[in-house]
């Protein structure tokens, strides 16, 4: 089949727009590559309040204004906004499902106040999925795909598949969910599900009920057409136990030869050292002399002093266990005793905030706390740190590792998911190599491995050559892309 596909891309966080991890970086960039190879890919995002209609020039579409939607018994009013998300190379038009009362507040999923999920995220998703499913029915547009992404958007599949299963529009729709983080699944009560509209039969141990609950999460893993998970590593180690597969390790096993891992690409338009305009001093692999201009912005920023031959280690994270802070934690006076000096970017659970900044108060030659989400500040640590902290516990496919290093700065992660399909180590594979990976998960593992790191960074020439063979590998979005493509044509293959 060569003709182009139409494909809807949902998500529940698309760069610019709205983004609180990864999922979002991949909905703004990989839409953008299909676009580029010739296939008609529209977004569809809820309008949340980082939206704003004058910084993305949003427009109404009046024949989707005020419709209708179904949660439980309320019929709740929806409508339909649209903006592009355009490159040098393509425009990509993005739907924005709008109803204020239900999105237009702080954050997108927490209230900050209570750090807690928003109350009513079972009603704010379910109108949102029954949203996406109104909206195609009125603009009449058939896609030949539906790509749902994470747990916010799993109840489109369980819809079309019961309650819209003859609905002609969709006879020949094709079902594709993306799991970008199995922990996160929204499980919500029985009451939530009957709040769904889904048929009774679908409360059950083959559709989405979930001890007793309803999983969002499972509503995708059952009914779609395919998985596919962010790394080939992450596929495999979801079904292997709880640890990955947060309760779901069985529902993953039996989908498992429906499921298949692709590792995400990275945003080159937006991370590259040599174009990257958030930076003071652009550099690439073949002239590396900028770098050093960075880390020196950078110690500045946080008040360190600057030394080139002491090392910076950057972390740029969700400040959440997934991460592995536990550990650092743990381990932090004897991080803080070798002769280095850390700088931290992130947002996320109290007790690490609190910490972090405590530490820093302490150590404020060494260490750098900065609390908050801050793209440039992210962009400045991947330019100047000479390695980059990602301890994961467990990590579906993690970017930041590959911003590290397309910026030369070499990553120290744990072998888990995309982490060890991205990470080679340089003293097993001296000559391969482009940063440090230790596989136990434990605090004298994450030291050792740190220590193995200042060990190398005192050799300048292979030091930069590792550097060099990091910032040119490909991790750009176009492999990836055509894998998608691949896969979206394979599903019309079969029977
Ligand atoms: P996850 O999706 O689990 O949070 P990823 O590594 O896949 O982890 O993606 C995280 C993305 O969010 C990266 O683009 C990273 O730079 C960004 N990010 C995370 N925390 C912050 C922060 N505090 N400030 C700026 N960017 C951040």
């Amino acid at each position: 089949m060569s003709k182009p596909l139409s494909i809807l891309f949902v998500s529940s966080e698309v760069v610019p727009f709205a983004k609180t991890g990864g999922l979002a970086d991949v909905s703004g960039a990989l839409p953008q590559m299909i676009r580029e190879m010739g296939h008609d890919i529209r977004i569809i995002m809820p309008k949340f309040a980082a939206v704003s209609d004058r910084r993305f020039k949003i427009h109404d579409i009046k024949r989707l204004t005020d419709m209708p939607i179904k949660v439980g018994e309320k019929s709740i009013l929806g409508s339909v906004k649209s903006s592009f998300l355009t490159n040098i190379k393509t425009k990509v038009q993005v739907y924005f499902l709008a109803n204020d009362e239900l999105y237009n507040r702080a954050d997108l999923y927490v209230d900050p106040k209570t750090k807690d999920g928003w109350p009513d995220n079972d009603e704010r998703f379910i109108f949102f999925c029954r949203g996406v499913i109104e909206t195609i029915l009125r603009l009449g547009w058939k896609p030949d795909i539906l790509h749902l992404n994470d747990w916010q958007t799993g109840l489109i599949a369980a819809l079309l598949k019961t309650e819209y299963a003859k609905e002609p529009l969709f006879k020949n729709t094709k079902i594709i969910f993306t799991v970008h983080n199995a922990a996160y699944q929204g499980v919500f009560p029985k009451e939530s599900f009957d709040k769904t509209g889904l048929p009774p039969s679908a409360f059950k141990m083959d559709g989405l009920e979930f001890h007793g609950q309803a999983n969002f999460l499972k509503a995708g893993l059952m009914y779609s057409d395919v998985i596919t998970t962010v790394s080939e590593t992450y596929a495999k180690e979801v079904r292997t136990s709880e640890e990955f597969g947060f309760g779901l390790e069985g529902v993953f096993k039996k989908r498992a030869k429906h499921t298949v891992g692709l590792l995400n690409g990275m945003d080159t338009s937006i991370w590259h050292p040599a174009t990257d305009t958030m930076i003071p001093k652009q550099y690439s692999h073949e002239d590396l002399s900028g770098k050093v201009e960075n880390k020196k912005a950078l110690c500045e920023h946080f008040k360190l002093p600057f030394n080139e031959t002491i090392p910076v280690i950057g972390i740029v994270s969700r400040l959440v266990d997934q991460k592995g802070f536990d550990l650092i934690q743990e381990q932090i006076a004897g991080i803080l005793g070798e002769n280095l000096q850390l700088v931290i970017l992130g947002t996320g659970e109290q007790r690490y905030e609190e910490f972090f900044v405590k530490t820093a108060k302490k150590h404020p030659k060494k260490l750098g706390v900065h609390i908050g989400f801050d793209e440039n500040l992210a962009h400045l640590i991947e330019a100047g740190s000479d390695m980059f902290l990602m301890p994961s516990k467990y990590e579906p496919c993690g970017l930041n590792q590959m911003y590290s290093l397309q910026y030369g700065t070499l990553p120290i992660v744990r072998a888990t998911g995309g982490l060890a399909d991205t990470v080679v180590d340089l003293d097993e594979k001296p000559k391969s190599g482009n940063g440090f990976v230790f596989t136990q998960y434990s605090a004298a593992e994450l030291l050792k491995t740190i220590k193995r790191s200042l060990a190398a960074f005192k050799n300048k020439t292979t030091w930069t050559a590792a550097m060099q063979r990091a910032m040119k590998s490909d991790f750009s979005w176009s492999s990836s892309a055509n894998r998608y493509i691949e896969l979206y044509k394979s599903l019309f293959k079969k029977k």
